[in-house]
């Protein structure tokens, strides 16, 4: 069984005071309700440390919103996959679509991640999904492919395995734009099938792929319910409990 999974990524939203009360309260939710899936939040780094003093049980898993492509040294600015193992944080959002347009981050790049995440037990979540021009060019299913590929094929099959994919159409993202399910379906088959090509198939039934574009409570069930969507990347409706517990909750 592929693990399910909601993630909340905050992106750059929320003082130390707001951001303490919502760790609290996603708390008190995980104590109080029992859920279907696993939840994970990427706060901003600078309260990583934070999320894992209040999730001291690992009720909720802790990620970073990026790392570096780097192990240490003079990168100002930057994270490393080793400063987040050693606050035992989860994992790493990788590949966002935001910091592909605003931070000229490449697949080539994001492979460097992955694979550093991977050597200290981190999580990758690596992002990909095609803009809107690339969609209307009928391009969606090669940019996705070339995607996936260049970012994760260097990999072993074991290593595969433990990489998570937030399939996240740019044109989806904070648009109020969801993809159908039937269009989000269709993408998590075509990257299982790309894995499936290269791994095997058992390999690709044990990759988890999350979906991310204008998730939120009304749509999330029929988008969890396709057979290749294993969860979600929230990040609009990640910001409020009253949102993101709805989310959740379509797992029920
Ligand atoms: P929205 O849910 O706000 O569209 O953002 C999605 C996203 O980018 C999550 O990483």
């Amino acid at each position: 069984m592929r693990r399910k999974i909601v993630a909340g990524n905050w992106k750059m939203n929320k003082n130390v005071i707001d951001a303490q009360q919502l760790m609290i309260q996603l708390l008190s939710y995980k104590n109080n309700n029992a859920t279907n899936c696993e939840v994970w939040i990427a706060p901003p780094s600078l309260y990583l440390m934070m999320a894992k003093d209040i999730y001291e049980k690992e009720e909720i898993g802790v990620f970073s919103q990026d790392m570096s492509e780097h192990e240490s040294g003079a990168y100002t600015g930057e994270i490393s996959a080793d400063m987040l193992e050693s606050i035992d944080a989860n994992g790493s959002l990788i590949g966002h679509s935001e910091r592909r347009q605003y931070h000229g981050e490449t697949d080539s790049h994001c492979n460097r991640k992955i694979k550093l995440a991977l050597d200290k037990g981190l999580i990758p979540v690596y992002c990909n999904g095609e803009t809107l021009e690339q969609r209307k060019a009928g391009q969606h299913l090669e940019v996705v492919k070339t995607q996936t590929e260049t970012a994760l094929f260097t990999l072993s099959a074991e290593e595969i395995k433990r990489v998570v994919i937030a399939y996240e159409p740019v044109w989806a993202i904070g648009t109020g734009e969801t993809a159908t399910p039937e269009q989000a379906q269709e993408i998590h088959a075509h990257i299982r099938n790309i894995i499936a090509a290269k791994y095997g198939k058992e390999v690709a039934d044990e990759v988890s792929i999350l979906y991310g574009g204008s998730v939120k409570p009304d749509n999330a069930k029929e988008i969890f319910s396709q057979p290749d969507i294993d969860g979600g990347l929230i990040g609009g409706a990640a910001l409020k409990l009253e949102d993101f517990s709805k989310i959740i909750e379509a797992f029920n």
